[in-house]
């Protein structure tokens, strides 16, 4: 089955341009560059079944296909910690 994250829309503001998908298990340093600059998400490395599979970088709500799960903390969206992936 092919999934297209690209035209996922956010349940809140329905726009698909805003809409990341999460990134779960260990991260790469690419992986980490590209969360930091907001086209993916880093989850944590939980596997519940309820987990958001994306989340909207304009609401900042995180969501999956039975609807907004909760709030998106953004762990980059602080400036102060840009030296915390200087690997
Ligand atoms: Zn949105």
């Amino acid at each position: 089955m092919k999934q297209n994250y690209t035209h996922v829309n956010c349940p809140e503001c329905t726009n698909a341009q805003t809409v990341i998908p999460f990134y779960y298990g260990l991260p790469t340093i690419d992986q980490i560059l590209k969360a930091k600059a907001s086209s993916i998400a880093l989850g944590n490395s939980g596997l519940w079944p309820e987990r958001p599979t994306h989340t909207c970088t304009s609401c900042l709500v995180e969501f999956n296909l039975k609807g907004i799960t909760g709030e998106w903390i953004n762990p980059f969206s602080n400036s102060s910690n840009k030296e915390a992936v200087a690997a």
